[in-house]
């Protein structure tokens, strides 16, 4: 069984510290790709990636609400196997009968779900310090439904979800990179 088939069937079974352990090793096994850009290449600890990859398995962003629910599990796959290191052909691997989102190309799904589950994995983080609002700002590259999301401020439990499920992008199929968030941080309040 390839490495690929066999991270894939630990991420199946939910076990993703098996997961985590056994791409370091695939990772070992290749010479380095020098076409590799992804950030998750780097290494980061391995608790920290394990968490970071529960989020990619919560990631279900009503952007891509046209995909069937096997499809966004398929592609949650896909971009758990990217974050552990695999690239090219082996992202495929996961997204047998996967009939995507046209026109967005999968690759373009796998950045708006991994976008979505880092959003989610933000969100957690800064309610946990008690973070209260989030200052919303334009990532330079948004269409004009985002573009109304820019420079504004909301409760954290109100701000609309990342990326946006009103996003144009489906419709005209150019790429918009929305808005993001960055914590207010109110030092009056005490
Ligand atoms: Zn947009």
């Amino acid at each position: 069984m390839s490495f690929v088939e066999q991270v894939t069937n630990f991420l199946l079974a939910g076990d993703i510290p098996k997961a985590h352990a056994l791409s370091e090793e695939y990772q070992k096994s290749k010479p380095v790709d020098p076409r590799r850009t992804s950030p998750f290449a780097i290494n980061i600890p391995a608790d920290q990636a394990i968490k970071s990859l529960q989020f990619v398995f919560k990631a279900n962003p009503k952007k891509l609400s046209g995909l069937s629910n096997e499809d966004v599990k398929k592609l949650q796959l896909s971009v758990a196997l990217q974050r552990l290191g695999f690239y090219g052909a082996d992202l495929d691997y996961p997204l047998n009968d996967f009939a995507g989102l046209p026109p967005l190309k999968n690759q373009r799904l796998r950045i708006l779900l991994s976008v979505n589950a880092k959003h989610l994995e933000d969100t957690q983080a800064l309610k946990r310090m008690g973070i209260a609002k989030v200052q919303s700002f334009s990532s330079g590259v948004c269409c004009e439904s985002c573009a109304k999301l820019a420079d504004r401020q909301f409760n954290i439990e109100d701000a609309p979800e990342i990326p946006s499920p009103d996003c144009l992008e489906l419709k005209s199929g150019t790429v918009c990179h929305g808005v993001l968030y960055k914590p207010v941080i109110n030092f009056d309040d005490e």
